[in-house]
Protein backbone atom coordinates (compact mmCIF):
# COMPACT_ATOMS: atom_id res chain seq x y z
CA UNK A 1 0.00 0.00 0.00
CA UNK A 2 0.96 3.53 -0.23
CA UNK A 3 2.33 5.78 2.31
CA UNK A 4 -0.52 8.08 3.71
CA UNK A 5 -0.69 11.22 1.55
CA UNK A 6 1.91 14.00 2.77
CA UNK A 7 -0.57 17.25 3.69
CA UNK A 8 1.01 19.21 1.20
CA UNK A 9 -0.63 17.27 -1.46
CA UNK A 10 -4.24 17.84 -0.19
CA UNK A 11 -6.42 20.88 -1.63
CA UNK A 12 -7.60 23.36 1.29
CA UNK A 13 -11.46 24.03 1.01
CA UNK A 14 -13.97 26.04 3.19
CA UNK A 15 -14.81 22.97 5.17
CA UNK A 16 -11.24 21.52 5.65
CA UNK A 17 -8.65 19.24 3.38
CA UNK A 18 -9.51 17.16 0.38
CA UNK A 19 -8.26 14.19 -1.10
CA UNK A 20 -7.63 13.93 -4.80
CA UNK A 21 -8.18 10.44 -6.48
CA UNK A 22 -7.69 9.44 -9.77
CA UNK A 23 -7.08 6.29 -11.76
CA UNK A 24 -6.67 5.97 -15.66
CA UNK A 25 -7.48 4.16 -18.44
CA UNK A 26 -4.46 4.83 -21.18
CA UNK A 27 -5.00 3.60 -24.62
CA UNK A 28 -2.10 3.04 -26.62
CA UNK A 29 -1.67 1.68 -30.01
CA UNK A 30 -0.17 -0.94 -30.71
CA UNK A 31 3.32 -0.90 -32.79
CA UNK A 32 2.61 -3.36 -35.51
CA UNK A 33 2.75 -3.39 -39.20
CA UNK A 34 -0.96 -4.08 -39.75
CA UNK A 35 -4.24 -3.90 -38.23
CA UNK A 36 -5.80 -6.33 -35.57
CA UNK A 37 -7.83 -8.60 -37.35
CA UNK A 38 -7.11 -7.51 -40.93
CA UNK A 39 -4.05 -7.45 -43.38
CA UNK A 40 -4.18 -3.56 -43.54
CA UNK A 41 -1.26 -1.25 -42.97
CA UNK A 42 -1.04 0.46 -39.30
CA UNK A 43 0.95 3.11 -40.79
CA UNK A 44 0.48 6.50 -40.11
CA UNK A 45 0.11 9.34 -42.30
CA UNK A 46 -1.20 8.01 -45.81
CA UNK A 47 -4.02 9.45 -47.60
CA UNK A 48 -7.46 8.51 -46.19
CA UNK A 49 -8.93 5.54 -46.74
CA UNK A 50 -6.04 3.95 -48.42
CA UNK A 51 -5.30 1.32 -45.19
CA UNK A 52 -8.35 -0.13 -45.27
CA UNK A 53 -9.48 -3.43 -46.11
CA UNK A 54 -12.83 -5.22 -46.41
CA UNK A 55 -12.56 -6.50 -43.05
CA UNK A 56 -11.83 -2.79 -41.78
CA UNK A 57 -14.59 -1.49 -44.07
CA UNK A 58 -17.59 -3.86 -42.21
CA UNK A 59 -18.05 -5.27 -45.75
CA UNK A 60 -20.80 -8.20 -45.25
CA UNK A 61 -19.53 -11.66 -44.80
CA UNK A 62 -15.74 -10.73 -44.01
CA UNK A 63 -14.36 -12.53 -41.17
CA UNK A 64 -11.51 -11.01 -38.36
CA UNK A 65 -8.49 -13.36 -38.31
CA UNK A 66 -6.45 -12.08 -35.19
CA UNK A 67 -2.80 -10.77 -35.84
CA UNK A 68 -0.46 -12.77 -33.81
CA UNK A 69 2.08 -10.08 -33.63
CA UNK A 70 -0.28 -7.48 -31.85
CA UNK A 71 -1.22 -10.61 -29.40
CA UNK A 72 1.90 -11.45 -28.90
CA UNK A 73 2.65 -7.32 -27.79
CA UNK A 74 -0.06 -7.40 -25.56
CA UNK A 75 1.65 -10.19 -23.53
CA UNK A 76 4.84 -8.68 -23.73
CA UNK A 77 3.67 -5.54 -21.97
CA UNK A 78 1.64 -7.16 -19.37
CA UNK A 79 5.18 -8.79 -18.67
CA UNK A 80 6.87 -5.40 -18.50
CA UNK A 81 4.03 -4.47 -16.30
CA UNK A 82 4.82 -7.36 -13.64
CA UNK A 83 1.08 -8.23 -14.33
CA UNK A 84 -0.84 -11.58 -14.29
CA UNK A 85 -0.85 -12.85 -18.22
CA UNK A 86 -4.32 -14.47 -18.70
CA UNK A 87 -3.27 -18.11 -20.43
CA UNK A 88 -7.38 -17.76 -21.96
CA UNK A 89 -8.95 -14.62 -23.01
CA UNK A 90 -11.85 -13.75 -25.29
CA UNK A 91 -13.23 -11.17 -27.27
CA UNK A 92 -16.83 -9.50 -27.14
CA UNK A 93 -18.31 -6.95 -29.36
CA UNK A 94 -19.33 -3.73 -28.33
CA UNK A 95 -22.24 -2.57 -29.56
CA UNK A 96 -22.92 1.04 -30.67
CA UNK A 97 -23.56 3.08 -33.35
CA UNK A 98 -21.39 6.11 -35.08
CA UNK A 99 -20.22 6.88 -38.25
CA UNK A 100 -16.58 6.45 -37.55
CA UNK A 101 -17.82 2.48 -37.02
CA UNK A 102 -19.18 0.72 -39.95
CA UNK A 103 -19.39 -2.53 -38.06
CA UNK A 104 -21.80 -1.42 -35.18
CA UNK A 105 -19.36 -2.27 -32.73
CA UNK A 106 -15.91 -2.56 -31.33
CA UNK A 107 -14.25 -5.76 -30.89
CA UNK A 108 -12.74 -5.31 -27.46
CA UNK A 109 -12.71 -7.63 -24.41
CA UNK A 110 -14.59 -7.58 -21.40
CA UNK A 111 -15.15 -10.10 -18.76
CA UNK A 112 -11.60 -12.31 -20.01
CA UNK A 113 -8.92 -9.49 -20.86
CA UNK A 114 -5.29 -11.15 -21.93
CA UNK A 115 -3.53 -9.12 -19.15
CA UNK A 116 -5.05 -9.23 -15.10
CA UNK A 117 -3.42 -7.19 -12.25
CA UNK A 118 0.22 -5.65 -12.14
CA UNK A 119 1.74 -2.75 -11.19
CA UNK A 120 4.06 0.19 -11.90
CA UNK A 121 6.80 2.23 -10.11
CA UNK A 122 6.66 5.65 -10.25
CA UNK A 123 9.40 8.21 -8.96
CA UNK A 124 8.34 11.42 -8.63
CA UNK A 125 10.14 14.88 -8.27
CA UNK A 126 10.92 14.98 -4.58
CA UNK A 127 12.34 11.79 -5.05
CA UNK A 128 9.95 9.86 -3.62
CA UNK A 129 8.21 6.66 -5.34
CA UNK A 130 4.69 5.44 -5.26
CA UNK A 131 3.54 2.15 -6.86
CA UNK A 132 0.20 2.24 -9.08
CA UNK A 133 -1.64 -0.68 -9.66
CA UNK A 134 -2.31 -1.96 -13.29
CA UNK A 135 -6.60 -3.36 -13.11
CA UNK A 136 -6.29 -4.57 -16.35
CA UNK A 137 -4.90 -4.34 -20.25
CA UNK A 138 -7.07 -5.64 -23.05
CA UNK A 139 -6.55 -5.84 -26.52
CA UNK A 140 -9.33 -3.82 -28.63
CA UNK A 141 -10.26 -2.25 -32.37
CA UNK A 142 -9.58 1.43 -32.58
CA UNK A 143 -12.25 3.53 -34.56
CA UNK A 144 -12.56 5.46 -38.05
CA UNK A 145 -12.15 9.19 -37.67
CA UNK A 146 -14.75 11.96 -39.09
CA UNK A 147 -13.50 14.74 -41.07
CA UNK A 148 -15.91 17.89 -40.55
CA UNK A 149 -13.48 20.40 -42.17
CA UNK A 150 -13.01 19.46 -45.56
CA UNK A 151 -16.68 20.60 -46.83
CA UNK A 152 -19.00 22.90 -45.73
CA UNK A 153 -22.30 20.45 -46.12
CA UNK A 154 -20.74 17.24 -45.79
CA UNK A 155 -18.50 15.18 -43.17
CA UNK A 156 -16.43 12.53 -44.48
CA UNK A 157 -14.74 9.07 -42.88
CA UNK A 158 -11.28 7.61 -42.94
CA UNK A 159 -10.83 4.26 -41.83
CA UNK A 160 -7.35 4.10 -42.02
CA UNK A 161 -7.49 3.90 -38.03
CA UNK A 162 -10.47 1.79 -38.25
CA UNK A 163 -8.83 -1.81 -36.86
CA UNK A 164 -5.98 -0.71 -36.03
CA UNK A 165 -4.87 -2.46 -32.37
CA UNK A 166 -5.20 -0.89 -29.26
CA UNK A 167 -4.18 -1.83 -25.50
CA UNK A 168 -6.46 -0.48 -23.10
CA UNK A 169 -4.34 -0.10 -19.37
CA UNK A 170 -6.38 0.50 -16.45
CA UNK A 171 -5.26 1.94 -13.53
CA UNK A 172 -6.92 0.94 -9.81
CA UNK A 173 -7.53 4.52 -8.39
CA UNK A 174 -4.12 5.15 -6.89
CA UNK A 175 -2.98 8.37 -7.75
CA UNK A 176 -3.64 11.37 -5.46
CA UNK A 177 -2.45 14.36 -7.42
CA UNK A 178 -2.33 15.74 -10.84
CA UNK A 179 1.74 15.44 -10.76
CA UNK A 180 1.96 11.64 -9.25
CA UNK A 181 -0.78 11.35 -12.49
CA UNK A 182 1.41 12.87 -15.18
CA UNK A 183 4.44 11.16 -13.63
CA UNK A 184 2.22 7.45 -14.22
CA UNK A 185 2.06 8.76 -17.69
CA UNK A 186 5.55 9.17 -18.55
CA UNK A 187 6.34 5.93 -16.51
CA UNK A 188 4.17 4.19 -18.63
CA UNK A 189 5.27 5.80 -21.88
CA UNK A 190 9.02 4.81 -21.57
CA UNK A 191 8.36 1.21 -20.63
CA UNK A 192 5.87 0.39 -23.59
CA UNK A 193 8.96 2.59 -25.61
CA UNK A 194 12.06 0.17 -23.99
CA UNK A 195 9.64 -2.57 -25.39
CA UNK A 196 8.86 -1.76 -28.48
CA UNK A 197 5.03 -1.88 -27.92
CA UNK A 198 3.70 1.51 -28.42
CA UNK A 199 5.23 4.37 -29.67
CA UNK A 200 3.58 6.29 -27.28
CA UNK A 201 3.54 9.38 -29.22
CA UNK A 202 0.57 11.46 -27.79
CA UNK A 203 0.95 14.07 -30.98
CA UNK A 204 -0.12 11.55 -33.32
CA UNK A 205 -2.56 9.90 -30.84
CA UNK A 206 -1.03 6.70 -30.61
CA UNK A 207 -1.49 6.95 -26.53
CA UNK A 208 -4.07 8.79 -24.76
CA UNK A 209 -6.02 9.03 -21.65
CA UNK A 210 -9.40 8.58 -19.96
CA UNK A 211 -9.01 10.40 -16.71
CA UNK A 212 -10.93 9.68 -13.52
CA UNK A 213 -10.98 12.30 -10.91
CA UNK A 214 -12.98 12.00 -7.88
CA UNK A 215 -12.37 13.87 -4.50
CA UNK A 216 -12.80 13.06 -0.91
CA UNK A 217 -12.04 14.09 3.00
CA UNK A 218 -8.60 12.28 3.48
CA UNK A 219 -8.83 8.36 4.56
CA UNK A 220 -12.69 8.46 4.05
CA UNK A 221 -14.56 6.59 1.04
CA UNK A 222 -13.99 7.02 -2.51
CA UNK A 223 -15.98 9.72 -4.09
CA UNK A 224 -18.03 9.86 -7.23
CA UNK A 225 -15.61 10.04 -10.39
CA UNK A 226 -15.99 12.00 -13.22
CA UNK A 227 -14.23 10.65 -16.07
CA UNK A 228 -12.46 13.04 -18.22
CA UNK A 229 -12.22 11.54 -22.16
CA UNK A 230 -9.55 11.03 -24.17
CA UNK A 231 -6.78 13.74 -22.70
CA UNK A 232 -3.98 13.75 -25.26
CA UNK A 233 -1.15 15.34 -23.68
CA UNK A 234 0.83 14.96 -20.19
CA UNK A 235 0.19 18.67 -19.76
CA UNK A 236 -3.13 18.64 -20.49
CA UNK A 237 -4.01 15.71 -18.18
CA UNK A 238 -2.45 17.74 -15.50
CA UNK A 239 -4.67 20.67 -15.89
CA UNK A 240 -7.68 18.72 -16.63
CA UNK A 241 -7.19 16.99 -13.07
CA UNK A 242 -6.80 20.33 -11.10
CA UNK A 243 -9.56 21.83 -12.86
CA UNK A 244 -11.81 19.14 -12.31
CA UNK A 245 -10.93 18.71 -8.86
CA UNK A 246 -11.56 22.10 -7.79
CA UNK A 247 -15.00 21.58 -9.62
CA UNK A 248 -15.68 19.15 -7.66
CA UNK A 249 -14.92 20.45 -4.03
CA UNK A 250 -16.72 23.49 -5.29
CA UNK A 251 -20.12 21.57 -5.67
CA UNK A 252 -19.57 19.20 -3.00
CA UNK A 253 -18.85 22.67 -0.31
CA UNK A 254 -22.00 24.28 -1.19
CA UNK A 255 -23.45 21.25 -0.41
CA UNK A 256 -23.64 19.47 -3.72
CA UNK A 257 -23.35 16.55 -4.53
CA UNK A 258 -21.32 14.83 -7.42
CA UNK A 259 -23.10 13.78 -11.17
CA UNK A 260 -20.90 10.54 -12.45
CA UNK A 261 -20.22 11.63 -15.76
CA UNK A 262 -18.03 11.79 -18.85
CA UNK A 263 -15.99 15.30 -19.52
CA UNK A 264 -14.40 16.33 -22.18
CA UNK A 265 -11.15 18.69 -21.66
CA UNK A 266 -11.22 22.28 -23.63
CA UNK A 267 -7.35 23.52 -23.50
CA UNK A 268 -8.33 26.32 -24.80
CA UNK A 269 -10.45 27.31 -21.61
CA UNK A 270 -8.16 25.63 -19.57
CA UNK A 271 -11.65 23.81 -17.78
CA UNK A 272 -13.66 20.21 -18.30
CA UNK A 273 -17.49 20.42 -19.32
CA UNK A 274 -20.37 17.60 -19.45
CA UNK A 275 -20.76 15.58 -22.29
CA UNK A 276 -22.57 12.70 -20.93
CA UNK A 277 -24.26 12.04 -17.74
CA UNK A 278 -24.35 8.31 -16.40
CA UNK A 279 -28.35 7.97 -17.45
CA UNK A 280 -27.10 8.61 -20.86
CA UNK A 281 -24.39 6.15 -20.76
CA UNK A 282 -24.74 3.37 -23.38
CA UNK A 283 -25.23 0.08 -22.66
CA UNK A 284 -23.42 -1.59 -25.10
CA UNK A 285 -25.05 -5.37 -24.96
CA UNK A 286 -21.42 -7.15 -25.00
CA UNK A 287 -21.27 -10.71 -25.80
CA UNK A 288 -18.76 -12.94 -26.92
CA UNK A 289 -17.80 -12.41 -30.78
CA UNK A 290 -18.97 -15.64 -32.55
CA UNK A 291 -16.28 -14.89 -35.49
CA UNK A 292 -13.25 -15.51 -32.82
CA UNK A 293 -11.99 -18.21 -31.00
CA UNK A 294 -11.15 -17.36 -27.36
CA UNK A 295 -7.06 -16.78 -27.47
CA UNK A 296 -5.35 -19.47 -25.58
CA UNK A 297 -1.26 -19.40 -24.55
CA UNK A 298 0.51 -22.54 -22.96
CA UNK A 299 2.78 -21.66 -20.15
CA UNK A 300 5.87 -22.12 -22.76
CA UNK A 301 5.03 -19.44 -24.94
CA UNK A 302 4.30 -16.51 -22.10
CA UNK A 303 7.90 -18.01 -20.97
CA UNK A 304 9.48 -17.42 -23.92
CA UNK A 305 8.30 -13.98 -24.47
CA UNK A 306 8.87 -13.20 -20.77
CA UNK A 307 12.81 -14.70 -21.58
CA UNK A 308 13.39 -12.14 -25.13
CA UNK A 309 12.31 -9.43 -22.84
CA UNK A 310 14.80 -6.21 -23.41
CA UNK A 311 15.88 -5.38 -19.84
CA UNK A 312 13.12 -2.23 -18.44
CA UNK A 313 13.78 1.08 -16.92
CA UNK A 314 14.02 -0.04 -13.54
CA UNK A 315 16.10 -2.81 -14.23
CA UNK A 316 18.44 -0.84 -16.22
CA UNK A 317 18.48 1.89 -13.44
CA UNK A 318 19.28 -0.34 -10.23
CA UNK A 319 22.11 -2.35 -12.54
CA UNK A 320 23.95 1.28 -13.08
CA UNK A 321 23.76 2.35 -9.59
CA UNK A 322 25.07 -1.08 -8.21
CA UNK A 323 27.64 -1.62 -10.78
CA UNK A 324 28.78 1.78 -11.69
CA UNK A 325 27.88 3.71 -8.13
CA UNK A 326 25.49 6.30 -9.72
CA UNK A 327 23.26 8.21 -7.66
CA UNK A 328 19.99 7.11 -7.81
CA UNK A 329 19.09 10.59 -9.21
CA UNK A 330 21.72 10.11 -12.52
CA UNK A 331 20.24 7.10 -13.18
CA UNK A 332 17.03 7.65 -13.42
CA UNK A 333 17.76 10.38 -15.96
CA UNK A 334 19.86 8.13 -18.25
CA UNK A 335 16.88 5.43 -17.93
CA UNK A 336 14.20 7.93 -18.70
CA UNK A 337 14.13 7.85 -22.27
CA UNK A 338 15.07 4.34 -24.09
CA UNK A 339 17.45 6.38 -26.81
CA UNK A 340 19.29 7.79 -23.78
CA UNK A 341 20.32 4.34 -22.10
CA UNK A 342 21.14 2.74 -25.16
CA UNK A 343 23.40 6.13 -25.64
CA UNK A 344 24.93 5.66 -22.14
CA UNK A 345 25.50 2.22 -22.63
CA UNK A 346 27.13 2.43 -26.18
CA UNK A 347 29.44 4.92 -24.23
CA UNK A 348 30.34 2.29 -21.39
CA UNK A 349 30.64 -0.17 -24.36
CA UNK A 350 33.02 2.01 -25.46
CA UNK A 351 35.52 2.33 -22.38
CA UNK A 352 38.86 0.79 -21.58
CA UNK A 353 38.34 0.58 -17.97
CA UNK A 354 34.34 0.63 -17.38
CA UNK A 355 34.13 -0.10 -13.45
CA UNK A 356 36.69 2.46 -12.81
CA UNK A 357 35.48 5.46 -15.54
CA UNK A 358 31.31 4.40 -15.46
CA UNK A 359 30.38 7.15 -13.06
CA UNK A 360 32.84 9.36 -14.40
CA UNK A 361 31.14 8.88 -17.97
CA UNK A 362 27.31 9.18 -16.33
CA UNK A 363 28.55 12.65 -15.28
CA UNK A 364 29.95 12.89 -18.80
CA UNK A 365 26.88 11.88 -20.59
CA UNK A 366 24.58 13.80 -17.98
CA UNK A 367 26.21 17.39 -17.60
CA UNK A 368 27.96 18.06 -20.69
CA UNK A 369 26.59 16.31 -23.36
CA UNK A 370 22.72 16.51 -22.29
CA UNK A 371 23.72 20.42 -21.02
CA UNK A 372 25.13 21.10 -24.72
CA UNK A 373 22.17 19.50 -26.51
CA UNK A 374 19.67 20.92 -24.63
CA UNK A 375 21.51 24.12 -25.13
CA UNK A 376 21.38 24.11 -28.55
CA UNK A 377 17.97 22.04 -29.17
CA UNK A 378 19.65 18.63 -30.57
CA UNK A 379 17.82 15.12 -29.26
CA UNK A 380 20.39 12.43 -28.23
CA UNK A 381 19.87 10.79 -31.61
CA UNK A 382 21.24 13.64 -33.89
CA UNK A 383 23.83 14.23 -31.35
CA UNK A 384 27.17 15.72 -33.17
CA UNK A 385 29.16 13.96 -30.52
CA UNK A 386 28.91 10.29 -30.57
CA UNK A 387 28.85 7.59 -28.31
CA UNK A 388 32.76 6.39 -29.06
CA UNK A 389 33.82 9.97 -28.59
CA UNK A 390 32.75 10.62 -25.34
CA UNK A 391 34.08 7.07 -24.33
CA UNK A 392 37.47 8.29 -25.68
CA UNK A 393 37.58 11.09 -23.82
CA UNK A 394 36.86 9.68 -20.72
CA UNK A 395 39.30 7.50 -20.83
CA UNK A 396 41.94 10.05 -21.48
CA UNK A 397 40.82 11.32 -18.69
CA UNK A 398 40.71 8.31 -16.57
CA UNK A 399 43.96 7.39 -17.90
CA UNK A 400 45.03 11.06 -16.60
CA UNK A 401 46.29 11.92 -19.86
CA UNK A 402 44.36 15.07 -20.06
CA UNK A 403 42.69 16.94 -16.93
CA UNK A 404 38.94 17.16 -16.60
CA UNK A 405 39.43 20.98 -17.41
CA UNK A 406 41.09 20.17 -21.04
CA UNK A 407 38.71 17.75 -21.41
CA UNK A 408 36.17 20.17 -21.81
CA UNK A 409 38.15 22.07 -24.48
CA UNK A 410 39.08 19.01 -26.12
CA UNK A 411 35.07 18.07 -26.08
CA UNK A 412 34.36 21.79 -28.01
CA UNK A 413 36.59 21.05 -29.97
CA UNK A 414 34.98 17.50 -31.18
CA UNK A 415 31.83 19.16 -31.28
CA UNK A 416 32.78 21.60 -33.62
CA UNK A 417 34.94 20.29 -35.71
CA UNK A 418 34.55 16.65 -35.24
CA UNK A 419 37.52 14.05 -35.04
CA UNK A 420 38.97 10.83 -32.83
CA UNK A 421 39.73 12.60 -29.45
CA UNK A 422 43.20 10.68 -28.94
CA UNK A 423 44.44 12.06 -32.26
CA UNK A 424 43.11 15.33 -30.93
CA UNK A 425 44.88 15.29 -27.96
CA UNK A 426 48.27 14.46 -29.69
CA UNK A 427 48.01 16.59 -32.56
CA UNK A 428 47.06 19.67 -30.63
CA UNK A 429 49.63 19.09 -27.71
CA UNK A 430 46.92 19.03 -24.83
CA UNK A 431 48.51 16.35 -22.84
CA UNK A 432 48.68 16.64 -19.53
CA UNK A 433 52.14 17.21 -17.69
CA UNK A 434 52.85 14.80 -15.06
CA UNK A 435 56.33 14.62 -15.33
CA UNK A 436 57.45 16.51 -11.93
CA UNK A 437 60.98 17.57 -13.29
CA UNK A 438 58.47 20.01 -15.48
CA UNK A 439 56.22 20.94 -12.88
CA UNK A 440 59.47 21.19 -10.65
CA UNK A 441 60.25 23.95 -12.65
CA UNK A 442 57.35 25.99 -12.92
CA UNK A 443 56.42 25.96 -9.34
CA UNK A 444 60.29 27.01 -8.33
CA UNK A 445 59.96 30.14 -10.68
CA UNK A 446 56.58 31.46 -8.90
CA UNK A 447 58.16 30.37 -5.63
CA UNK A 448 60.92 32.78 -6.16
CA UNK A 449 59.25 35.74 -7.29
CA UNK A 450 56.46 35.95 -4.47
CA UNK A 451 57.93 35.61 -1.32
CA UNK A 452 54.97 37.28 0.07
CA UNK A 453 52.36 35.01 -1.21
CA UNK A 454 54.73 32.66 0.51
CA UNK A 455 54.49 33.93 3.63
CA UNK A 456 51.10 34.71 3.42
CA UNK A 457 50.20 30.88 2.65
CA UNK A 458 52.49 29.25 5.32
CA UNK A 459 50.30 31.31 7.03
CA UNK A 460 47.09 30.59 6.03
CA UNK A 461 46.88 27.29 4.03
CA UNK A 462 43.98 27.98 2.24
CA UNK A 463 46.21 30.47 0.32
CA UNK A 464 47.83 27.92 -1.09
CA UNK A 465 44.84 28.10 -3.87
CA UNK A 466 46.87 30.88 -5.38
CA UNK A 467 50.05 29.02 -6.53
CA UNK A 468 47.92 26.13 -7.45
CA UNK A 469 46.43 28.97 -9.93
CA UNK A 470 49.23 30.24 -11.33
CA UNK A 471 51.61 27.12 -11.85
CA UNK A 472 48.09 25.76 -14.04
CA UNK A 473 48.07 28.90 -15.67
CA UNK A 474 51.72 28.97 -16.94
CA UNK A 475 51.64 25.20 -18.11
CA UNK A 476 48.31 26.25 -20.09
CA UNK A 477 46.56 23.99 -17.81
CA UNK A 478 47.98 21.12 -18.76
CA UNK A 479 49.79 20.29 -15.35
CA UNK A 480 48.02 17.53 -13.02
CA UNK A 481 46.64 19.04 -10.58
CA UNK A 482 47.46 16.30 -8.08
CA UNK A 483 51.05 16.62 -8.64
CA UNK A 484 50.93 19.89 -8.46
CA UNK A 485 49.39 20.01 -5.22
CA UNK A 486 51.64 17.21 -3.68
CA UNK A 487 54.43 19.74 -4.92
CA UNK A 488 53.13 23.07 -3.85
CA UNK A 489 52.37 21.50 -0.31
CA UNK A 490 55.96 20.60 -0.14
CA UNK A 491 57.76 23.18 -1.35
CA UNK A 492 55.78 25.67 1.22
CA UNK A 493 56.10 23.19 3.57
CA UNK A 494 52.31 22.87 4.48
P1 LIG B 1 -15.79 1.39 -15.72
O1 LIG B 1 -15.68 -0.02 -16.12
O2 LIG B 1 -17.17 1.87 -15.49
O3 LIG B 1 -15.02 2.33 -16.60
P2 LIG B 1 -13.87 0.87 -13.64
O4 LIG B 1 -14.19 0.38 -12.28
O5 LIG B 1 -13.24 -0.06 -14.58
O6 LIG B 1 -15.15 1.49 -14.26
O7 LIG B 1 -12.93 2.12 -13.46
C1 LIG B 1 -12.43 2.82 -14.52
C2 LIG B 1 -11.31 3.69 -14.01
O8 LIG B 1 -11.80 4.57 -13.00
C3 LIG B 1 -10.16 2.93 -13.38
O9 LIG B 1 -8.96 3.48 -13.85
C4 LIG B 1 -10.33 3.18 -11.90
O10 LIG B 1 -9.08 3.22 -11.23
C5 LIG B 1 -10.96 4.53 -11.87
N1 LIG B 1 -11.78 4.77 -10.69
C6 LIG B 1 -12.70 3.95 -10.15
N2 LIG B 1 -13.28 4.53 -9.08
C7 LIG B 1 -12.72 5.77 -8.94
C8 LIG B 1 -12.90 6.86 -8.03
N3 LIG B 1 -13.79 6.81 -7.06
N4 LIG B 1 -12.15 7.95 -8.21
C9 LIG B 1 -11.25 8.03 -9.20
N5 LIG B 1 -11.03 7.04 -10.08
C10 LIG B 1 -11.76 5.92 -9.97
MG1 LIG C 1 -14.04 2.67 -18.39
Amino acid sequence: MNAPVKPSKLIKGATGDWEIVIGLEIHAQVTSNAKLFSGASTEFGGEPNTHVSLVDAAMPGMLPVINEVCVSQAVRTGLGLKAQINRRSTFDRKNYFYPDLPQGYQISQYKSPIVGEGEVIVELSDGDSITVGIERLHLEQDAGKLLHDQSPTMSFVDLNRSGVALMEIVSKPDMRSAEQAQAYVSKLRTILRYLGTCDGDMEKGSLRADVNVSVRKPGGPLGTRCEIKNVNSIRFIGQAIDYEARRQIGILEDGGSIDQETRLYDPGKGETRSMRSKEEAHDYRYFPDPDLLPLEFSEAYVAKLKAELPELPDEKKARFIGDFGLTPYDAGVLVSERESADFFEAVLAGLADKLRDGKLAANWVINELFGRLNKEGHGITSSPVSAPQIAAIVDLIGEEVISGKIAKDLFEIVWTEGGDPRELVEARGMKQVTDLGAIEKVVDDIIAANPDKVAQAQAKPALMGWFVGQVMKSSGGKANPKSVNDLLKSKLGI
